[in-house]
């Protein structure tokens, strides 16, 4: 039953903070949609999205699972996107992948911490959204202050479009104010909702949120301007058709409210994601880079007539069918048995099936077409970011920008018989998931695993359990750590030798300086033609770039410095690639030894929230742990402190925090930035 026509096809995602009720949300649509009879409760572990045992166990949604379910005969599938700071990469992957979003808030908190993670994810992205301001049952809830915190903490335009009709305990449903109607839900599981004339006691209200509902509209539109100043009266058909473009241009976020687990206002979103949300083709083209090394722009349109493209997203390992990869179809079409090229490794991949996800049932289908959102089976090497395409029109769509890690165990087979498994699964998960690292410790032989938190290593050694049935045994977390240098260092180096009677010559003169920077290495050439020819310029960045991998303290690798190639000399007969990459590195190496070279730490950015008469003992806590306490706001009835704080100091905080503050605390924590280590933790890493 899948959608021919691109128009009736919305590909969302469902983002929010954790716990702000998006899988509830999801679940509940679901429901209404028909995909699931009955509906099940998050905290009974069994809400059709949260597949994962894990998921289930911890209630947090960790893997984006993808959902097809229709209303009102439109398509719409649905990405789930996780909540937890520890997987953003799961929500970065599934925001270039979207065309919309629906970002769900907690109407008692507004905007919390990994709101904000999320909402910059989908700026950078550029994906349209719809606010829903959640759980207005609550005690507490307020749905004028959660607009007022997305508009302060998160710069955003949120608009809104409807009202709520009670508060709290009374919340009984929502007035719309495009169509100026107010729907009233009377039973339990809100199957069935009244459409009632707006009360009379809200109708000013109304009426005034309706005139600034206009009045930001026709900031974005001239006729609607025009048509105000004249005094004309503005129709909802107008209403509708600008703000559905002032969102997908990114101006405006409508903003919706309810209670999904009341069941209500969840019909009417369903409407404003096929209202206001893009089709696949409001967004016509989609850029991407020509395969080879010249990297130049191409450009597919997002229709079934250009040739095949498509993005892998997110790859799963199945019990039933092996590994599944779900694909975005951005251009063309392919069919079963079609062969592909995959052009980051250069190899041709046959789909086997290709299949419709539902949470946990699943449709053969025969054709992907470009807007679809589907799940291939038979690609044998793709890894998450990998571009497949029609073998004869290649192109590369810009990979997710992957974060490095920031902690590391070790781990070892607990039997004979792991130890057989243990190396099979851990590539199965590093194909799907390109934030969990593998490192062999070739001095103690030992196997190290990394990724971007505790949580995350947790999960994954979880899952090496349940999935592959492998037991490890897990060493204590150790911190990934960088070198730098405190001093500018200006030197030259001559690569001279003689090789089968062949000699060979470069010479490179080379500045390194500290840098602010503590992305990839950043190299100047400020050489000239006559000292080293362009030619070996490749080589020579090549020559810098691997010796930053090892730092000259204990090997770790290099980072916040930048490279300026300043001149050199070569020799038309002794010259050539390797010589100047050889240069170049000793060049860098002795830069590093002469750099006043140091060692640096991630530190990672901290949100604390408490109620008020735990505040001191978290501080207390932080000080302990040397974390800056930066500010401390007060949000309702809970304190929040931002900090920052070396990683090696924050092991075990969950644990911890839950004890001092009687489980009342949360956190959220991520990699901010290296910074300089401790005498003590230097003297730590030396060993003495
Ligand atoms: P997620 O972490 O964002 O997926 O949030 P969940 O959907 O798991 O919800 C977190 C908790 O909030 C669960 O215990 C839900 O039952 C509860 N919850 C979700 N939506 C609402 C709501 O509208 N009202 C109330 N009172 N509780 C809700």
């Amino acid at each position: 039953m899948k959608v021919n026509d691109l128009s009736k096809i919305r590909n969302i995602g469902i983002a929010a903070h954790i716990d702000a009720g998006k899988t509830t949300t999801t679940e509940r649509i679901l429901f209404y949609c028909g995909n699931i009879y009955k509906m099940g409760e998050v905290h009974e572990g069994t809400a059709t999205t949260d597949w994962m045992i894990q998921e289930q166990e911890r209630g947090i949604t960790i893997t984006s699972a993808a959902v097809t379910c229709y209303w009102k005969n439109y398509e719409i599938n649905i990405i789930d996107t996780p909540g937890h700071v520890d997987f953003t990469i799961e929500v970065e992957r599934s925001l270039r992948v979207l065309d919309g979003a629906v970002c769900v808030f907690d109407g008692v908190h507004g905007v919390e911490p990994q709101s904000e993670t999320v909402w910059r994810q989908a700026d950078r992205y550029k994906v349209p959204r719809i606010c829903f301001i959640n759980k207005l049952d609550r005690v507490g809830a307020h749905f004028e202050e959660a607009v007022a915190s997305i508009k302060e903490r998160l710069h955003g335009n949120p608009v809104p479009i409807q009202l709520p009709i009670g508060k709290e305990g009374d919340f009984k449903g929502v007035i719309d104010l495009v169509g100026m109607k107010a729907f009233l839900w009377q039973d339990d599981q809100g199957n069935k909702f009244s459409t009632e004339e707006i009360p009379a006691d809200l109708l000013d209200e109304a009426l005034i949120a309706r005139e600034e509902l206009i009045e930001k509209l026709s900031e974005y539109n001239d006729e609607m301007l025009e048509k105000i100043l004249e005094g004309k009266e503005v129709t909802t058909e107008e209403i509708a058709k600008v703000l559905r473009q002032a969102t997908i241009d990114l101006k405006i976020t409508p903003t919706l409210c309810g209670s999904a687990f009341k069941n209500k206002g969840i019909q009417p979103l369903l409407d404003a994601v096929l209202a206001y949300l893009p089709s696949p083709s409001d967004i016509p083209e989609v850029h991407g880079l020509s395969a080879d090394d010249k990297e130049e722009q191409l450009v597919r349109k997002r229709s079934e007539k250009d040739p095949f493209s498509a993005l892998a997203f997110k790859i799963v390992s199945d019990p039933f069918v092996g590994v599944l990869t779900y694909m975005r179809i951005y251009s063309g079409q392919c069919e079963t048995g079609e062969v592909l090229l995959n052009t980051r490794t250069g190899k041709r991949e046959r789909v086997q099936k290709i299949l419709h996800m539902q949470a946990n049932t699943r449709e053969e289908v025969s054709v992907a077409k470009s807007g679809d959102i589907l799940a291939f089976v038979g690609l044998k090497q793709v890894a998450t970011g990998d571009t497949l395409c029609d073998q004869k029109f290649p192109i590369r769509f810009e990979s997710v920008m992957l974060p490095e890690p920031v902690i590391f165990v070790a781990i070892e087979p607990k039997s004979s018989q792991d130890a057989d498994k243990l190396q099979k699964s851990l590539e199965r998960l590093l194909l799907e998931d390109p934030t969990f690292h593998l490192k062999e410790e070739k001095e103690t032989a030992q196997t190290l695993i990394g990724g971007m938190g505790e949580l995350h290593l947790d999960i994954m050694v979880d899952r090496l359990k349940r999935e592959f049935n492998v037991s490890v045994n897990v060493g204590s977390p150790q911190v990934a750590y960088r070198e730098s240098i405190s001093q500018s260092v200006s030197l030259e180096e001559v690569f001279a030798r003689e090789v089968n009677n062949k000699k060979q010559f470069a010479q490179v003169k080379l500045r390194l300086e500290p840098s602010e920077d503590q992305g990839p290495l950043h190299v100047e050439n400020l050489a000239k033609e006559t000292q080293i020819p362009a030619k070996f310029m490749k080589a020579v960045k090549k020559g810098l770039e691997n010796a930053v991998n090892s730092g000259p303290i204990a090997g770790f690798p290099v980072v916040g410095v930048k490279a300026v190639v300043l001149g050199g000399a070569f020799d038309e007969a002794a010259s050539d690639e390797i010589a100047f990459e050889i240069a170049a590195g000793m060049a860098l190496r002795a830069c590093l030894q002469q750099g006043q070279a140091i060692m640096l730490e991630p530190v990672m950015a901290l949100e604390v929230m408490a109620p008020d008469e735990y505040l001191s003992s978290v501080i207390t806590d932080l000080n302990a742990r040397k974390a800056r306490v930066n500010h401390i706001n007060q949000r309702g009835p809970l304190q929040v402190v931002d900090a920052f704080g070396p990683l090696s100091a924050m092991f075990g905080y969950s644990t911890d925090l839950r004890s001092l503050s009687q489980g009342r605390g949360s956190y959220s924590m991520k990699f901010a930035k290296y910074e300089q280590v401790s005498k003590d933790t230097l003297a730590k890493i030396r060993g003495y």
